[in-house]
């Protein structure tokens, strides 16, 4: 499984399996509904990558449509922002774009129809008498004054709000269901309220918009969508779902079925409060590189398949579970363990000096490309007299499990020689240099002539050819598991979120183009910053950090 397109079954499928076979339909059409008033995050991926995937799988169709029925909220912005983050995904909703308000007019017809049936009325109530009205669930709801006004008054009051007449709140149009239901969602929900808003594609056409319920239902029957698959909250939608698609004696019956949401612990899923994150600047925008949307984790070095692999891997079900936000770094870390070529870099320098070669010496040291994939080839490295390594990789006084460099002792330079360390030099108390000799007949491997093992191996650069780069490290955004509980953002935030270092990078990185991702050895994956990355300037983003930081 690499494209996320694996044949494993779930429930849906097996439904839908059945309406083939049964000949219910004869091929699927499902749709993915976002709502442009926010970025989508890592939970409409699971949404997409089910609507989308399932439409490849079964060779049906796929609708991408806008639901732009609040135009208080909604932006192009958002809207140009969806359709890149699902095209990014690997998903072409070909020529099935869509956009609640390309209905608008049908939806209004509808509405005056079931006017004249008796089954929509006028309400008068502002929304905290509606909200009075509704009962609760141990309450029985009582009836809005609206309720017994005639069909012509209604039909009349309904034409005027269209018209402009009435200011906001004046009015609203309610389904007439029952006040007595058990579900709430049946005790009569507003169709329509008056908003005189500005719609970015409608203009001042309108000022009264229809709400989610009621518009969600009917567009997924006028498109001829079979699975209409949404999240389990609106389960208790259902029956209000069924109730508007045969009152207005749609054709088409689309069926509801609803799957469990994409949590992750340590990660916001509400696009209330990603743009909370925003608006109060806790992070840099809506693709800062530590955001759970799409474009945040494009620009972290989420690669599109980490992201399919993902959704496949959880899978799709009714029971509610909260995944470790590990399952996903490691779905990126199997993508780019395959498919990140490995290169060098040195986050926190240190300089070695070879003693036994000159100030002019140079030997280009061949290092693979891919440790299994030889076919990837090779980028030369430049051995000289002054190196860096990390300074990390130096003890004055190591401990007895510590095998890298340290006074008198031996390391190897991954693909290279072994060195010995031979003299500290300290400024200031701090070691600033470390001289050392190498060992000329252990390049590629090949052990020491005097038979001294050698355990540990560490990265480096020769100074004279590395560059300078900057380089983001990351660190979860929350200090909580589940920071969805917790209003006050500002408390919980890790702020230790971003570490900006100045490093050193190999010269073959110069090449790197926005978006390109390696593996830094012993250092985890990065990828060229989308934006701010230039072959003058470089930027790269630790996209998630190897599993075992001390393994090789
Ligand atoms: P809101 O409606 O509150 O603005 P939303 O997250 O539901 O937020 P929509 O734009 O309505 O945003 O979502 C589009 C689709 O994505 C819906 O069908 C919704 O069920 C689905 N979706 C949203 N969040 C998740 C999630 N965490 N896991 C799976 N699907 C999700
Ligand atoms: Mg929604």
């Amino acid at each position: 499984m690499t494209d996320g397109h694996s044949h494993k079954t779930n429930f849906i499928k097996n439904i839908i399996d059945q309406d083939l076979k049964t000949g219910k339909h004869q091929s699927i059409v499902t749709r993915f509904p976002p709502e442009p008033n926010g970025y989508l995050h890592i939970g409409h991926a699971k949404s997409i990558c089910l609507n989308f995937g399932l439409a490849k799988e079964y060779a049906g169709t796929c609708y991408l449509r806008f639901d732009d029925t609040n135009p208080c909220t909604e932006s192009t912005e958002f809207m140009e922002s969806i359709q890149r983050d699902v095209k990014w995904l690997g998903f072409d909703w070909g020529k099935n774009l869509t956009f609640a308000s390309d209905y608008f007019e049908a939806l209004y017809q509808i509405a005056e129809r079931l006017i004249q049936e008796g089954k929509a009325y006028v309400c008068s109530l502002s929304p905290e008498h509606v909200r009075e009205y509704r009962g609760t669930l141990t309450e029985p709801g009582k009836p809005s004054p609206g309720r017994n006004r005639s069909m012509e008054e209604n039909l009349d009051l309904f034409r005027r709000m269209r018209a402009g007449e009435f200011e906001e709140g004046r009015y609203t149009l309610r389904a007439k269901i029952d006040m007595n239901s058990p579900n709430l969602n049946l005790r009569d929900p507003t169709l329509y309220r008056i908003r005189k808003a500005h719609h970015h594609r409608t203009g001042d056409a309108w000022c009264i918009y229809p709400m989610y319920d009621y518009t969600h239902a009917l567009n997924d029957a006028m498109e001829g969508i079979t699975h209409s698959l949404c999240t389990l909250e609106f389960q208790d939608h259902r029956p209000l779902y069924d109730w508007f698609v045969e009152q207005a004696k749609m054709t088409h019956r689309p069926r509801q079925i609803e799957f469990s949401r994409l949590n992750l612990n340590y990660t916001l899923t509400s696009k209330r409060k990603l743009k909370q994150l925003v608006e109060e600047q806790h992070v840099k925008g809506w693709d800062d590189p530590r955001m759970p949307t799409i474009c945040g984790m494009r620009r972290r070095g989420y690669t599109p398949s980490s992201l399919r692999n993902l959704a496949e891997m959880v899978g799709i079900s009714k029971q509610d579970s909260i995944i470790d936000v590990r399952v996903l770094e490691e779905a990126l870390r199997s993508d780019l363990n395959e498919n990140a070529p490995r290169r060098m870099a040195v986050l926190n320098p240190l300089k070695v000096k070879i003693q036994n070669v000159d100030a002019d010496f140079l030997e280009w040291i061949h290092s693979p490309n891919h440790p299994q994939k030889p076919e990837w080839g090779k980028r030369e490295l430049a051995f000289t007299q002054e190196l860096w390594i990390e300074q990390e990789d130096f003890a004055l006084h190591p401990s007895a499990d510590f095998f890298r460099l340290a006074p008198g002792k031996r390391v190897r330079l991954m693909n290279a020689y072994v060195i010995e360390c031979l003299e500290v030099i300290e400024e200031a108390g701090k070691v600033s240099e470390v001289h050392c000799r190498y060992l000329p007949e252990t390049l590629g491997g090949k052990p020491c002539e005097d038979g001294q093992k050698v355990k540990g191996v560490i990265h480096w650069l020769s100074a004279k050819t590395a560059q300078r780069a900057e380089v983001r490290l990351y660190d979860r955004l929350f200090l909580v598991e589940n920071p969805g509980a917790v209003e006050d953002l500002g408390e919980i935030l890790n702020p230790h979120s971003l570490l900006i270092v100045e490093a050193y990078i190999e010269a073959a990185l110069k090449e790197a183009k926005s978006e390109d991702y390696f593996q830094f050895n012993r250092l985890g994956y990065f990828s060229a910053d989308q934006y701010d990355h230039s072959t003058e300037y470089p930027v790269f983003n630790r996209s998630v950090s190897l599993r075992d930081v001390s393994k090789v």
